[in-house]
């Protein structure tokens, strides 16, 4: 049934003449032919982020590393401190470990063969397709949330649209839809027509080129698809934080180099939430040769959103009654003005402005 419904691409030439006039002007598309490491570094930041929010950090991460070599060549610091603010920053390691690796096994040209590019860290199926498509004319299909809700609009499939069964689905749809000597306009007109006319919750119908097509339209069924069907809730974990100070200096620590925020700046902090959070934050700290007395009234408190969980942080001062700090490799004394200078940990990030 799928089959015979996705079988019909008539409506390919409609969404090619529409990009034409509506395409947007979005700073990686400024070159042609396009560059595949600006393509890279800009589906990277996409993912899990707004284009909106990902243009001036695009903009300044390519006066920092203009081509895939300065990337390359940078400390993972420096890669962090670029990436700051844009959040699940396992992306940024990811994307410069993988253009080491170009530089090292392929003379830094990004590989143009399928496998080589979905061996790269960090890239999966619809970052490799949207490189090899629009940066090689490759046909190859760039499917995200954003295409699986307009094929499911389009061809009226009411399937889960996060089951991989139809994912594969769509995916071989959007295959045979591709144009073989436009598969790059092909994908980026469908990312634009999904952000600009068949967006998430109600589409914009009536101003719809493909609506003649439609068959969600037609059946009167475009506000219920796609269906999405989400597993687990994401769990809520209750974080405390304690901020000490000692002769204008405050104390950090540097997250381990695997997991969540790896390698990046944090203030003090410990699982838990009231006196079991402050007295877990005395224990790590006393573990350290550190004393501390902490106020008892929280200074603020944040919620930070992660993919897979969310922390509920409480903020408390603390000061140094006694000792002095053993571990000098993971922990440092910074003064407020030297925050810059380190990558900081998402919401301890934050914290600095306190
Ligand atoms: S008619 Fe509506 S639901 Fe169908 S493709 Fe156009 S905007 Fe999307």
């Amino acid at each position: 049934m799928l089959e015979q419904k996705t079988g019909n691409t008539s409506w390919v030439s409609g969404l090619l003449e529409w990009f034409q006039t509506h395409r947007r002007d979005l700073p990686w598309r400024r070159d042609f032919p396009r560059d595949p490491y600006k393509v890279w570094v800009s589906e990277i930041m996409l993912q899990q982020t707004k284009v909106e929010a990902v243009k001036p950090y695009y903009d300044s991460w390519m006066d920092r590393f203009p081509t895939l070599e300065s990337l390359a060549a940078a400390s993972e610091d420096d890669v962090l401190r670029q990436w700051q603010g844009l959040g699940y920053y396992s992306r940024a390691r990811n994307l410069h470990e993988a253009v080491q690796e170009v530089v090292a096994s392929y003379g830094g040209h990004v590989p143009e063969q399928k496998k080589d590019v979905l061996a790269l860290k960090g890239v999966g199926d619809y970052t490799a397709g949207a490189i090899l498509s629009i940066a090689y004319g490759m046909p190859e299909a760039a499917v995200d949330g954003n295409v699986l809700r307009v094929f499911a609009r389009l061809y009226n499939i009411d399937g889960n649209i996060l089951s991989s069964a139809v994912k594969k689905q769509i995916t071989a749809c959007v295959e045979q839809c591709i144009p073989r000597d436009q598969a790059g306009v092909f994908n980026e007109a469908l990312m634009d027509f999904g952000a600009l006319v068949c967006i998430p919750k109600h589409p914009r119908c009536g101003e719809c080129p493909l609506a003649a097509s439609c068959l969600a339209r037609k059946a009167g069924r475009e506000q219920e698809l796609p269906v999405r069907i989400t597993k687990k809730k994401v769990p809520v974990e209750p974080v405390t934080v304690v901020m000490v100070e000692q002769n204008r200096k405050w104390l950090l620590h540097r997250r381990p180099p695997k997991g969540l925020l790896a390698s990046m700046w944090e203030f003090p902090n410990a699982a838990g939430s009231g006196h079991e959070g402050i007295q877990a934050v005395q224990h790590l700290l006393a573990n350290l040769g550190l004393d501390i007395a902490v106020d008892p009234l929280p200074v603020h408190t944040l919620k930070h959103v992660f993919s897979h969980k969310i922390w509920h942080m409480t903020v408390y001062i603390g000061h140094v009654t006694d000792g002095i700090l053993t571990n000098k490799e993971d922990w440092q004394w910074l003064p407020c003005e030297d925050y810059a200078s380190v990558p900081w940990a998402g919401p301890h990030g934050k914290l600095t402005a306190l």
